[in-house]
């Protein structure tokens, strides 16, 4: 059969291979510990589950609009006024299918061919694939681990050029678990104004932040960030629900509208019992839920780059959000391990992996060869388990 062009150049989620392959070695027996999750390790809270049930039972069974339902596009829009004070109307807001979904919908909606974007490494694998299908280009920015893999700026205006037609903004960030300040972010917003460029803002960790993080929407900065800004959240990192596939924009009223119309023809609506769950879980009970979770990375965060810095040779900031630490093991590059010699990022976690079943997974997909990823999305037991064949694995 004939592939597209545009096919073949996407390539498997790396993410998503890591999991697959210690799944599989897992199958034949084998005891590794994987630190490869990019969903949370907690059951999805009774309160919503009990939701879907009765959505399910009612019958709430059969397409909705498109765009979801309307409770449920209220209920965001009150959230975000409430928790982010950001003034949408529910016809503001489209729900997608997963805020991969989201970022998708949101490249084929905002972007043309030739037109360029610009990304700061370390990225989300998902931005540039997307972006790629969308046929711009992408336009990586570097970022400095003195500065906590964030860019600067004076980086941000050097980038923009007449081409340049939206940003990626992705904090709390996967990999990198920083969390731009909110200076920060209002000193990037104050390069944007009198561009033309826009901001997709990706917000999905909002939720998972630590110690004295402040976490604010970039579109609540200013009028002017507002007015450029497509607001990306979703429900399966905060609420544990990354099988319910429920992710939602919110932005200027055109750019959603245009968005909605994609969405009619790429998707239909999303899950219509799933979104009656999700009203459900925004309401009165999600602080509590919420925290739970939180506490409980909070706790591992701090533990695992501990452990991770007091390795000879890895360098390690700890997460202020999401639940990733994205360690410079660099040091190491050079290295014979058991016959192996380590020249990068994917050669450490192919050769942990085997030597040592540990699964981890490499930077270079995310823009940063010199990194590698682990998730805390893990019970403290496997946590240490993992990270002392890591340190038994490296000190050898
Ligand atoms: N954005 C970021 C930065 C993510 O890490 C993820 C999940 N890995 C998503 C969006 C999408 O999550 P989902 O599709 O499960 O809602």
């Amino acid at each position: 059969m004939k592939i597209s062009q545009r096919a073949q150049i996407v390539p498997a989620s790396p993410t998503l291979a890591v999991t697959a392959k210690a799944q599989e070695l897992k199958a034949k027996g084998i005891d590794v510990v994987g630190f490869g999750a990019g969903e949370p390790d907690f059951d999805t809270p009774d309160y919503i589950k009990e939701a879907a049930i009765k959505a399910l039972k009612e019958g709430k069974t059969k397409y909705t609009p498109a765009v979801g339902i309307i409770e449920l596009r209220k209920a965001i829009a009150d959230k975000l006024k409430r928790e982010n004070n950001l003034t949408y109307s529910p016809e503001q807001v489209v729900v997608n299918i997963g805020g991969k979904h989201s970022v998708y919908e949101a490249m084929q909606t905002m972007l043309d061919p030739g037109d360029e974007v610009l990304l700061p490494a370390p990225y989300w694998v998902t931005y540039p694939e997307t972006i790629k299908l969308a046929g711009a280009v992408v336009k990586v920015m570097p970022t400095d681990k003195k500065n906590s893999y964030k860019i600067t700026p004076d980086q941000l205006k050097k980038a923009i050029t007449k081409k340049t037609v939206m940003f990626v903004l992705n904090s709390p960030s996967n990999p990198g678990g920083f969390t731009y300040t909110p200076e920060e972010l209002a000193a990037l917003a104050k390069v944007l104004e009198g561009t033309q460029v826009c901001v997709m803002s990706d917000e999905i960790y909002e939720k998972l932040i630590y110690g004295t993080t402040r976490f604010v929407s970039f579109a609540a900065l200013s009028e002017d960030a507002f007015k450029r800004t497509l607001t990306l959240n979703g429900f399966s990192k905060a609420f544990s629900m990354t099988g319910w596939r429920l992710g939602y924009t919110a932005g200027p009223l055109d750019a959603i509208k245009a968005m909605s119309r994609m969405q009619d023809h790429m998707t239909s609506n999303p899950v219509t019992f799933a979104q009656y769950a999700a009203i459900a879980a925004l309401g009165p009970q999600a602080n509590e839920a919420i925290e739970k979770m939180r506490i409980e990375f909070e706790k591992r965060a701090r533990f695992m780059a501990d452990r991770l810095n007091a390795i000879k040779g890895v360098e390690c900031s700890e997460a202020t959000g999401a639940f990733y630490c994205f360690p410079d093991v660099s040091a190491h590059y050079g290295r014979t391990m058991n016959g192996t010699r380590i020249t990068g990022s994917m050669d450490f976690a192919q050769a942990l992996l085997e030597q040592a079943n540990v699964a981890l997974v490499p930077g270079l997909p995310f823009g940063c060869d010199k990194n590698v990823r682990l998730s805390f999305a893990c019970s403290m037991e496997q946590i240490t388990k993992g990270l002392d064949r890591l340190e038994k694995w490296l000190t050898q």
